[in-house]
């Protein structure tokens, strides 16, 4: 039997060694191209209910299933013409697809759909090919960033998991874009690295962004990518008054913790992530890009988290590419819901 409570956790970089430790029911953490993920073989139920237990994972919120090809999926749901003409243009890649469940083997969480993704990082379509399909959310306690380096997933989960895969690690940073494409219409579930237009181009039809009541996806009703610190979200730094701002925070603690010694200026840590940050300090991330912006933003969050950041700036993405889904992230994780 599996326990939270550490036990041997194998770091490797076999896929062999995580594809068996999968197909004998155990926990295997890995890369893909987006960010880490936790994993079971979506045939057995008892491991991947596991995988909520050691996130921390609010019970009804569905996993995504991992695929290594468009045939292994079309076995396991039933499959569309806009989602085959997407799995064909887009995959492997960061598209995740909501289709109506085929194969009552596969693990959907009590659903009649399944959320199906086939990944482009070499090791993990390697590992899926030995494994079968392996449901997996992202890495990372339930609330809270995603991770993208080795170092935090090897904190977080050594003594939790049963293998950590080393390999590559991620390079886009950010999640799969979710499409629902179960009920006739076309509905982003939730933004990400592929952006919405470039779906809307192959289909040469318009994605809503109205998810109705029955296409609820059960994940984007709670807490995500939250670091500990207060966020601001400012539209652009360039001739910003960070100093005004931090006074109010600093006077609002005070008033708070009545009792406790007030934190003086020099003691309180502010942290900035954006394009135009004109003397950055060492908690400071400057960017020049989106890409480069969506790449950072998790592993900011995290350093901020493990760096005791009292408030955090950022700022508001540039136009175009990614914009849609590093402002959805920043605002998740800014309000806390
Ligand atoms: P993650 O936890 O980062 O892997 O995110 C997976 C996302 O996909 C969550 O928002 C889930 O709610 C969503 N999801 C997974 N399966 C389904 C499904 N069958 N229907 C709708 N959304 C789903
Ligand atoms: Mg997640």
């Amino acid at each position: 039997m599996l326990s939270t409570n550490s036990i041997d956790t194998i770091l490797t970089d076999s896929t062999e060694i995580a594809a068996s430790t999968i197909l004998s029911g155990g926990i295997v953490v890995f890369p893909t191209e987006t960010v880490y993920g936790i994993g079971a073989s979506s045939y057995n139920f008892e491991s991947c209910k596991k995988i909520y237990e050691i996130k921390n994972r609010p019970s009804d919120n569905p996993l995504i299933v991992h695929f290594p090809s468009i045939e292994s999926i079309e076995k396991a749901c039933h499959m569309n013409d806009r989602a085959r003409k997407l799995f064909q243009e887009l995959s492997p890649g960061a598209i995740t697809i909501i289709l109506k469940k085929k194969d009552e083997r596969i693990f959907s969480n009590g659903l009649e759909t399944l959320a199906v993704r086939i990944p482009s990082h070499p090791s993990i379509l390697e590992l899926l090919n030995k494994s079968g399909p392996i449901s997996a959310p992202s890495a990372n306690p339930s609330g809270k960033p995603s991770f993208t380096r080795e170092e935090d997933v090897i904190r977080e989960f050594s003594g939790k998991v049963d293998c950590i895969l080393q390999a590559a690690a991620p390079t886009l940073g950010l999640e799969s874009t979710v499409i629902n494409l179960s009920s006739g219409d076309i509905v982003l579930l939730r933004p990400g690295s592929i952006d919405a237009t470039v779906i809307e181009d192959v289909l040469g039809d318009k994605i809503s962004r109205k998810i109705s009541n029955s296409q609820i996806s059960p994940g984007i009703k709670y807490r995500h990518y939250s670091p500990n610190a207060k966020m601001i979200l400012v539209d652009s730094f360039e001739g910003f008054d960070f100093q005004e701002l931090i006074e109010k925070e600093i006077n609002s603690n005070k008033s708070k913790n009545k009792d406790e010694l007030p934190i003086s200026q020099n003691h309180f840590k502010v942290a900035k992530i954006g394009f135009r940050i004109s003397k950055p300090t060492q908690f400071d991330r400057v960017v020049h890009q989106n890409t480069e912006y969506a790449y950072f933003l998790y592993e900011f969050l995290i350093d901020c988290d493990n760096q005791g950041i009292d408030l955090i700036f950022c700022e508001r993405p540039m136009p175009g590419d990614l914009n849609e889904t590093i402002n959805n992230r920043l605002n998740k994780a800014s309000s806390g819901v």
